[in-house]
């Protein structure tokens, strides 16, 4: 039986197996893809203390192999379910390819991108929708492209884009981006930058290849034709907790109902980062969840396997 399952290698994921492997638990983690999470697909992170300015692959890459140094062992695998079971039986974690047993379990599982949810949106995927700039900003040479949202991650995704695009258009369904003011302000800056507000997007149109977008002016209810060659969304993100049982207790929004030591509802089942109901979904943010969660789990062990 395994001390500590942790589910998910994003930062939280990753920092969680430094913690416990360092901790000489027995651990595993199960990555369905490949260990970063949304990090890897950020193109660059200037806001993780001690690393100045880093691209997201090469930050995570560092945590992946500064886990590994400890002895982390990442199994390429997506679990399905998790059966709770009762006290010292330990919970069993079901995956695509296997069935493990063990004490705790850490969800980590993060976050992935939402959809719009407009016609044309999922058809033109790959044909000129994106939710990753880092992936498909370089096919957007000298084109023009839509950026839909005003979060962080639309202004800064945005931002990376005009290293491609020879003009980035942000459309915000209101006339105050959400974004930190740092980032605004160096995009409100940049010459290849400007900015739709007050608007959606009704459809992504285009054949076969997005070349228009329709807009709604949600303030006069208008509708305009808006030709671009790309679209990049970023809406926000979902939690990503089809595996996780009822038992385990979650806000209106899906998001992993934790305490302060990041224990959830369930005895031994703790969550960590971005999929749990917090305010700031910040890379620093989550690996403090899994410092904490780890020492956590450290004293669930203690108090009722030993
Ligand atoms: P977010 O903060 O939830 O922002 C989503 C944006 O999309 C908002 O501006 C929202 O508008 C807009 N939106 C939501 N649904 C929409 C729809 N259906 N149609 C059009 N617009 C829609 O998401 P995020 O920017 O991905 O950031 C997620 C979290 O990660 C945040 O906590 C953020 O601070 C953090 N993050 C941090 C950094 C960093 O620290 N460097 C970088 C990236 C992300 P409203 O503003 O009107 O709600």
């Amino acid at each position: 039986m395994y001390d500590l399952i942790i589910i998910g290698g994003g930062p939280a994921g990753l920092t969680a197996g430094m913690y416990a492997a360092r901790s000489k638990l027995n651990v595993v983690m199960l990555e369905k893809m490949m260990p970063g999470g949304n990090v890897s697909i950020t193109a660059e992170v200037e806001n993780y203390p001690g690393t100045m300015t880093l691209s997201g692959p090469d930050l995570v890459i560092n945590m992946e192999n500064q886990a590994r140094s400890f002895g982390l062992e990442i199994k390429s695998e997506e679990v399905i379910s998790i059966d709770v079971g009762a006290g010292i039986d330990g919970h069993t974690v079901k995956s695509d390819s296997g069935e493990y047993k063990t004490k705790a379990v850490l969800i980590a599982s993060g976050s992935s991108p939402r959809r719009i949810g407009c016609p044309g949106e999922d058809e033109h995927i790959g044909r000129g929708v994106s939710y990753c700039a880092t992936c498909d900003g370089a096919f957007f040479r000298d084109k023009h492209v839509a950026v839909i949202g005003g979060g962080d991650s639309a202004v800064e995704e945005g931002l990376y884009l005009t290293k491609f695009a020879s003009r980035v258009t942000i459309i915000h369904r209101r006339d105050k981006l959400r974004a930190t003011k740092i980032i605004q302000e160096k995009a409100m800056k940049n010459p290849k930058i400007d900015f739709i507000w007050d608007s959606v997007v009704e459809s992504i149109e285009g054949t076969p290849v997005v070349n228009n977008i329709k807009l709604k002016n949600v303030k006069t209810g208008a509708i305009s034709d808006f030709a671009v060659n790309g679209v990049f969304v970023f809406v926000g993100y979902m939690p990503g907790t089809t595996f996780v049982p009822s038992m385990v207790e979650k806000d209106e929004g899906g998001y992993i109902i934790t305490d302060k030591e990041m224990r959830t509802s369930v005895p031994g089942i703790f969550a960590a980062g971005d999929i749990t109901n917090k305010k700031q979904r910040q890379i620093v943010t989550a690996c403090g969840d899994a410092a904490t969660a780890v020492k956590s789990v450290e004293h669930y062990l203690e108090w009722y396997f030993e």
